[in-house]
């Protein structure tokens, strides 16, 4: 299966949140078991075979394909949320994403100094988003082996908050 049976099934959906945001529905991959197995194989591909100690899934859609990258990789799961969510001791931090502001927070015990992380989401727009997860996983002293996600809307060029971390996505816009 390629990718672009994947990309074939993203709904775009105009002016969701608000005017003027197309929104990348996918749902529709979710929905189909053999887009959803294909979405986490082309994912987990993009470790190279690296170790991967902890997959870091951001709230909330990108949940969904870091858990289940978690478990096809033997690795851990580690969620950052939006604030308000983590019951234990966090580390926040404020970012602006393609449509508003918001606050991520990350348990301080979550990843252990030299733990090699996969950061995944379902989509990089601005970047502020993974940035701020960045920034959490470096205050904890986490080795950032990529950052993958499924669409990366590359005319927002979100990469370039990312510093040298390298990224990986399955389909560009
Ligand atoms: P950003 O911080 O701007 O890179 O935004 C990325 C986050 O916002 C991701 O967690 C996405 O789920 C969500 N997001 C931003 N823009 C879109 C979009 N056009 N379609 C779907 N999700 C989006």
């Amino acid at each position: 299966m390629s990718a672009d049976l994947l990309r074939a099934a993203i709904r775009d959906v105009v002016d969701f949140p608000q005017p003027g945001i197309v929104f990348k529905d996918i749902t529709p991959v979710l929905a189909d078991g053999h887009l959803f197995r294909e979405s986490i194989s082309l994912l987990c591909k993009t470790t190279g075979g690296a170790k991967i100690d902890k997959v870091v899934g951001i709230d909330a859609r990108g949940f969904i394909f870091a858990a289940a990258v978690a478990d096809r990789l033997g690795a851990g799961f580690v969620p950052v949320r939006k604030k308000g969510k983590l019951p234990w001791k966090t580390r926040q931090t404020a970012y602006s994403l393609e449509y508003g502001q918001s606050i991520v927070e990350l348990h301080e015990d979550a990843v252990k100094p030299g733990e090699s992380v996969l950061v995944v989401d379902d989509l990089l727009a601005t970047g502020g988003t993974a940035a701020a997860a960045v920034k959490l996983l470096d205050e904890l002293g986490a080795n950032i082996v990529r950052i993958s996600v499924l669409i990366e809307l590359a005319f927002l060029n979100g990469r370039s908050k990312l510093g040298a971390h390298p990224v990986s996505a399955i389909l560009t816009y």
